[in-house]
């Protein structure tokens, strides 16, 4: 498999090369090459398999040309420990729990296989690679959890002094070992701006060999499709093929990295009848699948603060599965914005009526699916619940008049000493990168 840049400047490269490399020279995001076509019987057959052997036929295609079988499986038998749950909550309502790894946030599996193949990649002990990374929270909490302890890289993450909150704060300052946290004077917006002229700076990539770990990242970004595909899995057990034929998946998206995943499994042939792209009042998609230009703009903030994307990066990864065609789009895809108000109303709801406790993510893909099956009644939904909601507590208690009680092992998280430097100019950044 070989992965092509988007912005058609650069040559093809293959998995390492994409892994390492995070954006084409040309500043493109990389894509494969094809579409890989499963066994026969893979998709019918979903629900009888162990997820590991499901994870190792999917992603060995996308990755053969730089890992062996053995080694792929040995990644996913690290990165797929923990459960990911569809539960039924209501009358064709569904929420699938992305939650239950070392981070409480979906990216958790992203950041894990992503850090193992960089890990089972590195050329030699002697190369230090740093992971720059700018956070606007649980990128690097799932980032510093993945590498930490990966011989031979270093980890460098940038977050916006404030704007976390201090159960992510915690997870990304007291790990210590490889891991560096810079708390930076400023937006999420400024902390990419220090992250992308870094990588530009060859005083300083003369001397560190510099890689990313955002979403946009293919080897965070692939690994993705399995939340679907295993959904889909414990979907058709339960009721039927037919049925998961037409099952809409809600999708809390950001930089649309996670839905993509989803409708790129959807190419490959995975079951589903629809994609619901739900967001905040950074509405870019949802302006643009209803009819406007699609106009970036900077990021406003929200209660869903992992949503508070202007610009979302891995859009034109959508447009590129549907080659560009807006009709072909429109019927897989739907987008819906809901405001700050919409969403603890949303969490209420969710606690009142299904008894359920969402984060105010989750609560916003909530919305998607069932403003979706009143537009359009018979589909099935999932919405993805992508952090657990003791990572937003101010929020949780906003809406619902209650901090829910921490576990012991969270309660030991935030008693922890927390360690970062306090920075405020990219020359600062640039001193640390450099000692
Ligand atoms: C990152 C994140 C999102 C957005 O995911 P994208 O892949 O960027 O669309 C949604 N919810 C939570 C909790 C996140 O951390």
């Amino acid at each position: 498999m070989q992965y092509i840049s988007l912005n058609k400047q650069s040559p093809a490269v293959g998995f390492r090369e994409a892994l390492f490399q995070g954006l084409a020279p040309d500043k493109g995001l990389y894509f494969p090459s094809e579409i890989p076509e499963m066994p026969a019987g893979f998709w019918d057959e979903l629900q009888d398999k162990d997820p590991l052997e499901v994870g190792c036929t999917l992603l060995y295609p996308f990755v053969k040309d730089a890992l062996s079988e053995a080694q792929l499986r040995s990644i996913l038998e690290e990165v797929l420990h923990f459960e990911l749950p569809v539960k039924q909550i209501g009358d064709q309502l569904h929420v699938l729990e992305l939650f239950h790894g070392p981070t409480l946030a979906f990216k958790d599996v992203g950041a894990l296989f992503m850090a193992r193949c960089l890990g089972a990649l590195t050329p030699d002990p002697d190369t230090r690679l740093t992971i720059l990374v700018a956070t606007s929270g649980d990128t690097g909490g799932a980032v510093a959890n993945g590498f930490l302890g990966v011989e031979g890289v270093e980890v460098v993450i940038l977050y916006p002094s404030g704007k976390v909150s201090a159960l992510q704060e915690q997870q990304l300052t007291t790990l210590g070992q490889n891991i560096t946290a810079l708390e930076v004077k400023g937006s999420f917006d400024d902390c990419q701006l220090m992250v992308k002229k870094a990588f530009l700076d060859e005083s300083i990539t003369e001397h560190r060999l510099l890689s990313s770990a955002n979403s946009i990242n293919v080897g965070r970004w692939l690994p993705q499709m399995l939340y679907y595909v295993l959904a889909v899995a414990q979907f058709q057990k339960k009721y039927s093929k037919e049925a998961a034929d037409k099952l809409v998946f809600s999708v809390p998206s950001g930089n649309y990295g996670n839905i993509c995943a989803g409708m790129l499994a959807h190419r490959m042939g995975m079951p589903a009848g629809h994609f619901l792209a739900a967001t905040n009042a950074n509405d870019v998609v949802p302006r643009y699948l209803s009819g406007e230009e699609y106009a970036p703009k900077p990021s406003v903030q929200t209660y869903s603060n992992a949503m508070d994307v202007g610009d979302p990066s891995n859009f034109i990864r959508i447009e590129e599965l549907w080659g560009y065609e807006r009709n072909e789009l429109l019927n897989k895809l739907s987008s819906y914005s809901y405001s700050d108000e919409e969403t603890l109303a949303a969490m209420q709801e969710l606690h009142e009526k299904y008894n359920y406790l969402a984060d105010p993510h989750g609560a916003i893909g909530f919305l998607g699916a069932r403003d979706f099956q009143k537009e359009q009644p018979g589909h099935p939904a999932i919405f993805l619940e992508t952090a657990h909601a003791v990572k937003f507590l101010p929020v949780v208690e906003k809406a619902l008049g209650f901090q829910p009680e921490l576990s012991p092992a969270l309660k030991e998280l935030m008693a922890r000493p927390k360690e970062s430097t306090l920075i405020s100019s990219y020359e600062e950044l640039k001193a640390v990168l450099l000692a």
